[in-house]
């Protein structure tokens, strides 16, 4: 879950549509979408006593991701404090189950695709950052001609992997690939 609060964007989904989604998915919470949160200035020493890896730089702070609070595909604190972001946000597939413009059987299926194409990944790399480090070391590698066949065939299904996760869940201005 990134500093992108969809607050406002419209409407949430009804409850038991919404956590139906959520609960299978997981990803704005476990480093595949993000690498970290934002906080709120006032968040940040509460997050830290609170079991949230907060990192403070340049006056602001956030908390790293995979969430410690995080199991499997729940939050395990869904009913008492937490920051700001964890309640506000909503991923782009969330927003269209809010609209009405995706069954949230659909928006399962969405789901459960991005895990497909991630389990094609070498397990070291399901994370954002793992993700774009390789595909930015091989993509030096390629230039040079020295890109291995296996690498090559890694870096595509990270990029495409990279790309699905943009077209479905990233907002504009937070998506990793360009359009
Ligand atoms: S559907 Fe969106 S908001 Fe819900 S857990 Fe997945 S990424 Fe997060
Ligand atoms: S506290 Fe819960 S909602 Fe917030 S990042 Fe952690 S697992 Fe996700």
């Amino acid at each position: 879950m990134a500093d992108d609060g969809a607050g406002g964007d419209t409407a949430p989904p009804p409850i038991d549509d919404a956590s139906r989604l959520c609960l299978s998915c997981g990803m704005c919470c476990d480093s595949t979408l993000f690498f970290f949160a934002g906080l709120k200035p006032r968040e940040a020493a509460r997050a830290a006593k609170n079991d949230f890896d907060v990192v403070e730089e340049d006056g602001k702070a956030r908390f790293n991701q995979p969430c410690h609070h995080l199991d499997g595909a729940a939050c395990t604190i869904y009913s008492q404090w937490r920051p700001h972001v964890c309640g506000d946000f909503r991923c782009t597939l969330l927003i269209k189950l809010g609209k009405g413009d995706i069954a949230v059987s659909d928006a399962v299926t969405v789901v459960a695709k991005a895990r497909s194409l991630l389990s094609l990944l070498p397990e070291d790399l399901r994370t954002l950052r793992a993700m774009r480090s390789f595909a930015d070391a091989a993509q030096g590698r390629m230039r040079e001609g020295a890109l291995s066949p296996e690498d090559a065939g890694t870096m595509a299904r990270a990029v495409i992997t990279l790309r699905f996760l943009d077209d479905n869940f990233r907002k504009d201005g937070k998506k990793i690939l360009s359009a």
